[in-house]
C-alpha cells in the first residue's frame, strides 16, 4: 500500500529524530582520540543533540472529517550540524532566504539562466573527513576565483555533502557539493565563449582541486522557465543523509567513530555557501560589484 505524503513526512521525521539520539550516543562512547579539548568539546555537542531529541515531540493528528497533519515540536534545537531535525529546520531557512534572493534576481533580469553543477572528489577513510571538507572547501574558492569561471557565472549558491560509503569496518567518505550557479547572459551564446563544457568543467575543478586524477563533475543546465526552486532545494539539505549514520544492517545504532569524526568536521562549520548575485547581504554585493567595476578616473 502506498503511504499519503503526509505519513511518509511523519515516518521520516521519526527516523531523523532517532538518528540524532543514536548520534548522541554513539558520541558518548566515543573514544578520547583526539585530544582533551575536542573530547569536551564533542561531549558538550553529544549532551545538547540528546537534550534536542529527547524534547522533541513529533505527532501525527487525524482529526475526524480532516486531513492528517502532524504535530512538531522542539523546544531546545541545538543547532549542531550533526543533528538531523535540526540540520532540516536549518535548510528549510535558508531556502526561504535564497528564495528571496532569486526572486530579486528574477525580477531584475527575467531572461536570468542558471546550471546545475556537483563536483566532487574521490572517496578517504572516514577518519580523514576534516581534512577533505577543509580541501574541497579551499578547492572551491579556487574555482570560483579562476578566471574562466568568474567570466561566466554571476553567482551561485553551493551546499558541500558527505556521503557515507564503504562497509562497516572500513567506513570511507565521499565529499562533493552542488551548486546552482546564475550564468553570464551570453553563456549559451556561441559566440560569446563563455561556455563551459562538461570536459572544460572537469578540467577546471581538477586544477582547483590540485587533483591527480580526473575527479568526476556533472553539469546541466536548468531548462530556460523552469522553476530554479527545485534546483535550490536540492543542493542545500543536510550535510549527512541521516539514514546513512546508522550502522549497515542496524538501522538503530552509530559506529562511534563515525560520529566522532563527523561533529569534529562539522563543529561550525558553514556548509552552504553564497556568491555573487546570491550572497544574502546587501553590503558583500555591493562591494562585489564594486571591485568588478572598472574605476573611473
Ligand atoms: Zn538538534
Amino acid at each position: 500500500m502506498a503511504l499519503s505524503p503526509v505519513t511518509r513526512r511523519y515516518r521520516r521525521y521519526k527516523m531523523q529524530r532517532a538518528a540524532s539520539a543514536a548520534v548522541a550516543q554513539a558520541l558518548q562512547r566515543a573514544p578520547n582520540i583526539l585530544g582533551m579539548a575536542k573530547h569536551r568539546r564533542i561531549q558538550v555537542v553529544a549532551r545538547r543533540i540528546a537534550a534536542c531529541a529527547a524534547s522533541t515531540t513529533i505527532k501525527l493528528l487525524t482529526p475526524p472529517g480532516d486531513a492528517s497533519r502532524i504535530v512538531y515540536r522542539n523546544k531546545r534545537r541545538c543547532r549542531v550540524g550533526l543533528c538531523m531535525p535540526c540540520a532540516r529546520v536549518r535548510a528549510k531557512e535558508a531556502n526561504q532566504r535564497i528564495a528571496v534572493r532569486l526572486d530579486a534576481i528574477l525580477a531584475e533580469a527575467p531572461q536570468n539562466r542558471f546550471i546545475f553543477l556537483t563536483v566532487t572528489s574521490r572517496n578517504r577513510s572516514v577518519a580523514e573527513v576534516a581534512n577533505m571538507l577543509a580541501d574541497h572547501e579551499r578547492a572551491l574558492n579556487r574555482f570560483w576565483r579562476s578566471n574562466e569561471i568568474a567570466r561566466a557565472i554571476t553567482g551561485h549558491v553551493t551546499g558541500i555533502e558527505i556521503a557515507l560509503r564503504g562497509s562497516n569496518d572500513a567506513r570511507e567518505a565521499g565529499v562533493h557539493s552542488h551548486t546552482v550557479a546564475a550564468v553570464h547572459p551570453d553563456y549559451f551564446d556561441r559566440k560569446a565563449d563563455l561556455y563551459l563544457s562538461q570536459r572544460r568543467l572537469v578540467h577546471l575543478w581538477r586544477r582547483a582541486l590540485r587533483a591527480d586524477y580526473n575527479p568526476i563533475c556533472h553539469v546541466t543546465a536548468v531548462p530556460a522557465g523552469d522553476n530554479v526552486r527545485a534546483s535550490l532545494r536540492e543542493c542545500v539539505k543536510y550535510a549527512v543523509a541521516p539514514h546513512k549514520l546508522f550502522e549497515r544492517g542496524n538501522a538503530k545504532t552509530v559506529d562511534p567513530l563515525v560520529a566522532l569524526y563527523l561533529a569534529d568536521a562539522l563543529y561550525k562549520r558553514r556548509l552552504i555557501r553564497f556568491g555573487g548575485v546570491f550572497a544574502t547581504t546587501r553590503r558583500y554585493r555591493a562591494a562585489k560589484a564594486m571591485a568588478a567595476k572598472p574605476s573611473n578616473p
